[in-house]
This record gives structure tokens, sequence and C-alpha cells, in this order.
């Protein structure tokens, strides 16, 4: 094989965090050759160092039935990729601190259902104790979805890779891609080991894709922020389901090991030139308080480890996924806006459904790119004048 012709696939996907080697994995099962390239390793953002949160709960209505499809998919992973990547099914728990926020949950409860969804269940005190027998007793009900969970985020990544990789897909890792360009039928993507090139583009590269979309012309409104997490010593077992709030920001679970992992889209703050997100102990410090006024037994408990991971947000809160509205044979997703991990797998594959024009019933609508077009992009991130003309389709 010659050095061009390994360069050569069917499809090109730029990131390897966790929607580019799942979008890979599953075109790479309907039998079509995929090269991922990764700037530096394979969920060394958003994906690898994410709370593992898989919720359903709490999702905007259009992002419903992709999260639905993905949930199937990470309650059969170990079938699928050999590998359960530590998924639990825990069930994921947003509690209600006072009447005014169960009623909030009731609306939001009798809203879904009138849209068809039943998945979230309004539950009252008693539940909740049952649940989870040490919270605190002034919590008056919330919000229930047994089938949520959560999962390890760095074991997702490598599941999903190793699967990919099996099925041919080759990985490139600190490959970062300069330059796209499409001449005639072919994408070609400039790095610094080369060339590479592929009928289809895939652009998964999380808080920098839109600078790539940016040289297609494609407005996006989008931007990096630098979310937080904190990680406990280890405690005895006081807590199974992933827990969140109705009140305030939260996001709260135990892992076997009896660490305590702490998020809830907290926001740091962002050194996006070094790739670098950094945290901000004062609003970490208010997260913890959070925690404490649930669990006051955890009041003395140490805090092992914090970090904050690079994310992309959308202006309108909804992530990008689809085709391009500037050019032929290039496709989207990203900007999940601190909840893509749960939908990295139902994504991946609806994608791999739509670049192979494949039937599903599941909309990509509201996803379209093309919802920005007649907004200005957000803070603007070193503006790349469009390379390429290529008419609408
Ligand atoms: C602290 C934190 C907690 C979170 N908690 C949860 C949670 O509990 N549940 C949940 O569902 N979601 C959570 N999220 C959100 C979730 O992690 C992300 O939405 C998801 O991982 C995004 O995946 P991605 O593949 O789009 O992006 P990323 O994982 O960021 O992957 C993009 C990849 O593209 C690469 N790249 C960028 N530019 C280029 C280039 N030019 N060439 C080649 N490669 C490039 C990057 O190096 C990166 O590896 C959290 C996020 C953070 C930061």
């Amino acid at each position: 094989m010659t050095e061009s012709s390994q360069r050569q696939s069917d499809v090109l996907v730029i990131g390897g965090g966790i929607h580019g080697l799942s979008t890979a994995f599953h075109l790479a099962q309907r039998g079509v050759s995929v090269t991922v390239l990764e700037a530096e390793y394979c969920g060394r953002h958003a994906s690898g160092v994410n709370a593992g949160g898989v919720r359903t709960l709490g999702r905007h209505a259009e992002e419903i039935p992709l999260a639905l499809a993905s949930r199937k998919l990470w309650h059969g992973l170990r079938e699928t990729l050999g590998d359960d990547g530590g998924f639990v099914a825990s069930g994921q728990l947003k509690l209600a601190e006072t009447p005014a926020e169960l009623e909030e949950c009731r609306l939001r409860v009798q809203s879904l259902k009138a849209l068809g969804f039943d998945h979230e269940v309004l539950i009252d005190q008693a539940q909740v104790f049952d649940i989870i027998p040490t919270v605190a007793r002034h919590v008056v009900g919330g919000i229930w979805v047994k089938d949520d969970g959560y999962a390890v985020p760095y074991k997702v990544v490598t599941a999903f890779r190793l699967a990919a990789e099996r099925l041919g897909v080759k990985v490139h890792e600190k490959t970062p891609a300069h330059r796209i360009e499409q001449r005639g039928q072919q994408w070609t993507v400039s790095t610094p080991g080369g060339v590479y090139s592929a009928e289809h583009l895939v652009i998964t590269a999380g808080a920098w894709a839109r600078e790539l979309a940016a040289q297609v012309g494609e407005p996006v409104a989008a931007h990096p922020e630098g979310l937080m997490l904190m990680v406990t010593h280890r405690v005895a077992p006081f807590c199974a389901p992933v827990l969140g709030a109705t009140g305030r920001s939260l996001s709260f679970k135990q892992f076997a090991n009896g660490t305590v992992v702490i998020g809830g889209k907290l926001i740091g703050s962002l050194d996006f030139a070094a790739r670098h997100g950094e945290v901000d102990m004062t609003r970490l410090g208010t997260s913890a308080r959070t925690v404490t006024d649930l669990f006051p037994h955890l009041k003395h408990l140490g805090v092992n480890r914090v970090w904050a991971g690079v994310e992309a947000f959308t202006a309108d809160d909804l992530p990008v996924i689809g085709a391009s509205r500037k050019a032929s044979n290039l496709s989207y997703s990203f900007g999940f806006c601190g909840s893509g991990f749960q939908m990295g797998p139902g994504t991946g594959q609806r994608l791999a459904q739509q670049i192979l024009g494949e039937h599903s019933d599941i909309s990509l609508d509201a996803f379209d790119v093309g919802r920005f077009d007649s907004v200005a992009s957000a803070s603007p991130i070193n503006p790349v004048q469009p390379v390429i003309s290529v008419p609408h389709h």
C-alpha cells in the first residue's frame, strides 16, 4: 500500500472525542472506510474528562428522541463494543427542595407527557427517601428516571476507539487538521504530517469545530467554556443514583470506589489558545455547599482533585448535528453544551445513518447548522476566510 493510499478513505473524521469515535464506529459497522484525525490524543478534552453522567432527565424536548435512542445503546454497550465503559444504570434523580420547585417538576413532567414522553416520573418525598435514605429531610420530592445512570468517560472513549479500530478505522493522534478544502469530489485536510483525503468529511472537533466550519464560510453562534468538576476522598456508600437539583446547579454521583464526583455545568475560566480550562475555587465552594446542604454528614469530607475541561456551547443551547448548508459531503456534530457524553452513542449512529442516506424516524432538524445563518457568530475566535466556494444544497 502506498503512503498516499493510506491517507485516503471514504470518510475523514476530525476530532477523536466520543462523537468522532462513535460516528467512525457506526460508519465502519456499515462497511465504510474511515480515518480519524485527532490533534492531541483521543479523549483528551471534554469526552475524557467529564462527569460521566448518562442523563435523559431534563433534556430539551428537541433532544429527547436522540437521547432516548442513545440510552438504548448505553444499555447494550457491552454487546456492541465488547466493553460496558463502566456504565451503571443507577437512575438519575432531580431533587425539589421547596413546594415551588416540586410544582416546577410537576409542570415539567406534565408538559413532557403532552409531547408523548413518559421517561421522567414525578415522585413524592417518601419515594425520594426510599431511593436515598441519607438525603436531608427538607427535600420534598423530585423527578426520577430509573434507566439513566453514569459511566467512566475515558473507558467509554477507549472502548469506542478500540471497537472502531477492530472494524478497520485508522486513528491518527497528534495530527491536528489545519486547513480543509474541497476539490471536486474530494475533501483534503492538511496536517503537519501530510495531507489526508476522503469523499466525505465529518467535523467533530468539539470546542474547536467552529473554527473549521468558518473555513467553509459556515457561521455558528458558539463559544468555548471551561467546565469544572471536583472529586472527594472515599466515603462509605450513601447514594446510589446520580443527583441533580431543581433550584440550584448540581450534578452529583458516588462511584463504586467511594469517591463523590461533584459538577453541574460549573463554569470556570478558560485559556482557549492553550486548549486549557482552569478552576475557580470560589465557584467550586458554592457547589460544595449545595452538597453539604443535602448531605450534612459530608461536611468534613476532603476534596481530592479538581479540574476543568473545555466544552463548546451554542447560543441556543442545542448541538449542531447534520449536513453542512455551505458545502456538499460535509457533516457536523459538536456544540453539546455540557451534556454531550450521554448523546455520543446515539448521535454517532444517527449521523452515520444520515451520511449513508439510511432512513430514521429521529429528526435532526432542530440541530441544523443553517439556523445560525442569520446571526453573527458570538465572540469571534480567529475568524478564517472561506477557502472554497461551493454551492448550497
Ligand atoms: C467537566 C465536564 C463535565 C461534563 N459532564 C457531562 C456529563 O456528566 N454528562 C454529559 O452527557 N456530558 C457532560 N459533559 C459534556 C461532554 O463531555 C461533551 O458534550 C462531549 O464529551 C463532547 O464530545 P465531543 O466529541 O464533541 O468533543 P471533545 O471530547 O472535546 O472532542 C473533540 C476532539 O477534537 C479534537 N480536535 C479539535 N480540533 C482539532 C483539529 N483541528 N484537528 C484534529 N482534532 C481536533 C480535540 O483535541 C478533541 O479531542 C461534560 C463536559 C465537561 C467539560
